[in-house]
């Protein structure tokens, strides 16, 4: 039977997985334990929290608000990465949910669809809450989904359990959206990947599938956010890899228009005739059209001087 880890072995399990977590008040007698049993749990559920802000995010999941009392959660994952300790014990995360997925979670099967709300997820579940704003649009950085990952690992690990056990606030209780923003089964096969490797194993493949966004949003943002922490913490912009890549990818597509302007100009000209200067124009842009397709790119304005 799953009995539920102590603050020290919680605390214990989560800084062997490799992660950076704070403890905040007291938060290994803070719970919910006088409404209702804690126990025995199946399983870790992952969710988001609807706000910005880490501080404001901790402390609202440390105290939740009248009609729904803290805490809100075992843990608040960052943006950053860093794991905020809110409770320990029964927390108020999950909420009624699907008999049925409890009954895959035990037995780590594949997921039915969540149709009813009858059983009790807070006895069964640690809740993490990961901040995120859940429109879809406020983005998961690296840090925050190999901390997510990290934190259900270091609890399955604790039990024994395969990443089967992990679900999303969505795969349990009818209605809920949440995590928006990247799929339960990517983060599944990370987490199974992680169980495969030692506690604390830092070798995490780049995400490049995640969100439906391209190999290039994935490195632009990861340079934007390089730079600024950069700007921060020394007051200069330092060169790094990622914005190596995306400087070299727009370099690399830059010339490809060139190249395929070029050549289609020529050809066009071989052809003889007398071309104005549009029929040029045109057979330029086609070809950098062309050459950057190759690519998988788009031409855009700015390429079209090329
Ligand atoms: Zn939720």
């Amino acid at each position: 039977m799953a009995i539920p880890l102590t603050a020290d072995r919680l605390l214990t399990a989560l800084r062997n997985e490799g992660l950076r977590v704070v403890e905040h008040r007291d938060w290994r007698t803070h719970n919910r334990n006088h409404k209702g049993p804690f126990g025995p749990v199946h399983g870790v559920m992952i969710h988001h929290t609807v706000t910005e802000g880490t501080q404001q995010s901790v402390e609202l999941c440390y105290n939740g608000h009248s009609s729904l009392p803290g805490p809100l959660c075992h843990g608040v994952i960052a943006k950053d990465g860093t794991v905020y300790l809110v409770g320990n014990g029964r927390t108020n995360h999950a909420g009624l949910g699907d008999d049925d997925v409890l009954r895959a979670v035990i037995d780590e099967r594949e997921l039915p669809s969540d149709n009813e709300a009858n059983t009790d997820g807070n006895r069964h579940f640690y809740g993490f809450e990961c901040v995120n704003l859940g429109d879809g649009k406020d983005p998961w950085p690296a840090a925050q989904l190999e901390a997510i990952e990290k934190a259900a690992a270091a609890i399955c690990r604790a039990y024994g359990w395969g990443a089967a056990s992990t679900i999303g606030h969505l795969e349990w209780q009818p209605g809920k959206v949440d995590p928006r923003g990247f799929s339960m089964d990517t983060m599944r096969a990370r987490i199974k990947a992680r169980l495969g490797r030692p506690a604390g194993s830092t070798t995490t493949p780049i995400p490049i599938e995640e969100d439906d966004v391209s190999a290039m949003e994935v490195l632009t943002y990861r340079n934007e956010a390089a730079d600024k922490r950069s700007v921060e913490e020394t007051g200069q912009r330092i060169p790094d890899f990622y914005g190596y890549v995306v400087q070299t990818h727009g370099l690399a597509r830059t010339l490809a228009a060139q190249v395929g302007a070029l050549t289609a100009t020529v050809t066009t000209l071989a052809e003889g005739g007398g071309l104005d200067a549009a029929e040029i124009q045109a057979a330029a842009e086609a070809g950098a059209r062309a050459a950057l397709a190759e690519l998988g790119d788009a031409l855009t304005n700015e390429d079209q001087e090329a």
